[in-house]
């Protein structure tokens, strides 16, 4: 049985539930509902798979149905197993689980061998010898039909006899094909005859040498629903003029099942490309440190970056599923992504970039331990321990030696409170000979214990720090958006490479964090305050540690709030 995990909210209506409804309603399919996610493994998947995914195994889910993983691997080409255990890691981590049904086209080769057999004997497919430039004049255009290929009337024994050798692997590549003889004159391109198998003498990762022609996906497809039984084939936009080619394959063969594709619009996000194309061209040229680099929107970059699987699924709900083509901003995603880490990061106190601050007057050795609450709204999660000492590291944007007005953190003269420990006040900025400042000494207000004053004076500002003889040292990491505009492939004659974002990645190394992040753990979602969430960086390892930061807080008191 396809599952969801039970923390997925019930999902909105969509115009495919309701036809899938419908059709259990009408009695269609026997009641059953059976999907699949067909991927090709020929890259990682990405944030608009994760968009079908969401849809097919949410629907399986609702209508107590089943969702197959089936890999798309026809076209030995471009696939791998790397992919293939890639795919399968990502499906499972988003938190789906497709049961026994676990699928590979590949094991169907035989099957659709089989089935171009059986349209031959039809008199519904035949071997062409046009050459592929041929092929592609006599197939005429959008406004001109095309033309029948001299070798559309072979005879059933003739075709039968060159498919076979064909098979044999008398012929090389590209001196026939198999098509389906449909309609030359047929508006729908799709239907002039396409083409269901070729010649292609290229092993293949799963079924080694044993095939040298290789069905195309529009003839595999609806022969691979059909054989698993699959009541709902949803797809892609680009798919919808194939439709009728995969009804014709359906209607011609004698098959256990009878499919319905049904077609929606698939995901854009702005500030960065999602073709698999183009992701591979990422990887390959170095633009980026692999499939998984935190930039990009590859499920497995996202998990590295510190996504949950909860954010994601709550963010293919909410951007709904229709029929047009549309962009949805990047900022949707890291909204949705805030709300779920808002409610389970725990707090942590960490110093992006350091100001050493002595604070003169509190004693040399001493060491108090603060407690701090783990989450501002949820007992639940707890407190930790904070020691706090002499020396101190804080913000380095937390002092200003003339500051601005509306600053309202450190200057010299001024209060600030530290975050659950004391208030201190500046009293001297040690500068070295570039005129830079390298220190704060201040000193602490011992009544202002726990963060409040004992004769009620007020501060206006609250920074966070760390003990600078306990802060583990680290290796953070920012990230900005991938492309510098909204839509990287959109002008015609430009090359999306030139709008990356050279600041895509920002790393910062020095930062000093409070020592409960030795634990910290990997995939674990933690919130520095003021400055975002973070999560350990597969990068880490014993004296190195490493972070991400996932995203910015929404409003980061930063600014001086
Ligand atoms: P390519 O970029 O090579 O065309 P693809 O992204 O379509 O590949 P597939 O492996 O064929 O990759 O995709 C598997 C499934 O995911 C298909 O059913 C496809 O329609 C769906 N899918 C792919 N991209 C998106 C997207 N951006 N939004 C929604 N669904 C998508
Ligand atoms: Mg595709």
């Amino acid at each position: 049985m396809g599952s969801v995990p039970e923390s997925t909210p019930s999902a909105p209506s969509n115009f495919i539930r309701s036809l899938v409804a419908e059709d259990l309603r009408a009695g269609k399919y026997d009641g059953e509902v059976v999907t699949r996610f067909p991927p090709e493994p020929n890259g990682y998947l990405h944030i608009g798979h994760a968009k079908s995914i969401c849809l097919n195994f949410g629907l399986a889910a609702e209508y107590r149905g089943r969702c197959h993983l089936r890999f798309d691997d026809t076209n030995p080409a471009k696939e791998d197993e790397e992919y293939e255990r890639a795919i399968i890691e990502d499906v499972s981590w988003l938190g789906f689980n497709w049961g026994e049904h676990l699928y590979f086209a590949s094991d169907y080769y035989q099957k659709f061998y089989d089935c171009a057999e059986e349209l031959i004997q039809k008199g519904k497919a035949y071997v062409d010898s046009l050459s592929a430039e041929e092929i592609r004049t006599f197939r005429g255009t959008l406004t001109a039909p095309g033309k029948d290929s001299p070798y559309r009337n072979r005879s059933v024994e003739e075709n039968l006899d060159l498919f076979r050798r064909m098979r044999a692997g008398e012929f090389p590549d590209g001196d026939h094909v198999l098509r389906a003889r449909i309609d030359m004159t047929s508006p729908n391109i799709n239907l002039r005859d396409p083409a269901l198998y070729r010649i292609k003498h290229m092993s293949h990762h799963r079924t080694a040498d044993a095939w040298c022609i290789y069905p195309m996906y529009d003839f595999a497809h609806p022969i691979s629903d059909a054989l698993e039984g699959v009541t709902h084939s949803v797809c892609t936009l680009e798919f919808e003029d194939h439709r009728p080619l995969y009804d014709w394959v359906l209607d011609n063969l004698d098959l256990p099942a009878r499919p319905k594709q049904i077609e929606f619009a698939r995901l854009n996000l702005s500030y960065t490309v999602m073709s698999k194309r183009r992701l591979l061209q990422l990887v390959n040229e170095g633009h980026v440190h692999g499939w998984d680099d935190p930039r990009m929107p590859t499920i497995s970059g996202l998990r590295r970056r510190g996504y949950t699987p909860a954010a994601i699924r709550s963010f293919c709900d909410r951007i709904g599923v229709g029929k047009s083509e549309s962009t949805i901003d990047l900022s949707v995603l890291e909204d949705t992504l805030r709300e779920d880490l808002n409610a389970l990061a725990p707090r942590v106190l960490a110093v992006l970039r350091p100001l050493r601050v002595v604070i003169v007057n509190y004693p040399e050795g001493q060491v108090e331990i603060f407690e701090g609450a783990n989450h501002p709204g949820d007992p639940s999660l707890g407190t930790r321990n904070l020691p706090f000492s002499r020396e101190i590291y804080i913000e380095r944007d937390d002092f200003e030696e003339d500051p601005p007005k509306g600053f309202f953190r450190l200057a010299p003269g001024r209060e600030v409170r530290l975050r659950f420990a004391y208030f201190i006040r500046c009293d001297e900025v040690v500068k070295n000979e570039a005129g830079e400042v390298v220190e704060l000494r201040c000193s602490y207000d011992p009544t202002t214990r726990g963060g409040s004053a004992a004769d009620g004076r007020k501060v206006k500002g609250t920074i966070h720090w760390v003990s600078a003889s306990h802060a583990l040292k680290a290796e953070v990491r920012l990230y900005d958006r991938l492309f510098t505009v909204a839509n990287p492939t959109a002008e015609k004659g430009t090359d999306f490479l030139d709008r990356l974002n050279p600041e895509s990645m920002q790393t910062l190394n020095g930062c000093m964090l409070e020592p409960s992040l030795a634990d910290a753990e990997a995939q674990k979602s933690y919130q520095f305050e003021r400055q975002g969430y973070f999560c350990v960086d597969a990068d880490s390892a014993p004296g190195r540690l490493v972070f991400n930061r996932t995203v910015t807080l929404r409003d980061s008191w930063a600014k001086g709030k």
